[in-house]
């Protein structure tokens, strides 16, 4: 059976994903954010009020989607209002300052408030930024450095960058990286529901459906297989 995926590349109208960009004061969400949306860095930067909202759009093995990206405020003033950014996200970056044991430590409450708002298997990313500030360390000190991180990513199925929005280093990466992932649970969410659309069609005027309209209906599909060359 041909994949329904496959088929409408071309009709394909970009759908808009929010990610949410969630971590303490300071870490460099702002700074990760404008990076990647504008290609710039300011040394300094103004805190974030409650929350602002970037978008860019990207390509993934040719379908375009729009990124909405939520910078939100770190502070605890703002903590009310949470699940008003938390709401409808796809996925969520927890930023941390990689040479703050301190904000690891948060970033890992920052997790379990989440899971609190968002469903199960929303896209998650951990991301240590500022590792140029580590920039003296032999990798192999780095790795110890953020052996936890990296365990504690694993432990909850996130996956771990280390970036430098100062650098510019692996925050495209990272953002091609969860715009993937978006795209491939997009797809298939997708192709379940023109299969249910059209098993409900079929029951509408074929007898046979009819009588297993229910059983058609709850066909899952299998997951759109793993990429292996490049993004875009
Ligand atoms: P936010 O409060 O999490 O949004 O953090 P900001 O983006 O406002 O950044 C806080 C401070 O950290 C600012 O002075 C930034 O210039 C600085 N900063 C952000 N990212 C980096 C980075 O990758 N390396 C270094 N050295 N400084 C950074
Ligand atoms: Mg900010």
């Amino acid at each position: 059976m041909s994949s329904l995926v496959d088929d409408d590349e071309d009709g394909f109208a970009p759908p808009e994903l929010k990610v949410v960009v969630i971590g303490i004061s300071g870490v460099g969400k702002t700074s990760i954010c404008v990076r990647y949306v504008h290609g710039e860095f300011q040394e300094f930067i103004s805190p974030t009020i409650g929350a602002s909202f970037l978008q860019k759009v990207v390509r993934i093995q040719n379908y375009p989607l729009c990124l909405q990206i939520w910078d939100t405020a770190g502070q605890e003033r703002f903590r009310a209002m949470t699940p008003l950014y938390y709401r409808n996200s796809k996925a969520a970056i927890i930023v941390f300052d990689a040479s703050n044991d301190q904000s690891f430590h948060k970033a890992k409450r920052c997790v379990q408030d989440l899971r609190k708002h968002v469903p199960g298997d929303i896209v998650l990313s951990l991301c240590a930024n500022k590792i140029d500030v580590l920039g003296r360390l032999t990798p192999t000190r780095m790795d110890e450095h953020l052996a936890d991180a990296f365990e504690f990513a694993r432990a909850n199925e996130m996956v771990f960058f280390t970036t430098s929005a100062k650098d510019n280093v692996g925050i495209h990466d990272m953002f091609q990286d969860v715009a993937r992932r978006l795209l491939k649970k997009y797809l298939v969410e997708r192709e379940n529901q023109i299969m249910q659309m059209r098993n409900r069609k079929n029951s509408e005027s074929n007898p046979f459906f009819r009588e297993r309209a229910d059983s058609f209906a709850r066909v899952k599909l299998n997951a759109v297989p793993e990429s292996k060359g490049s993004c875009c």
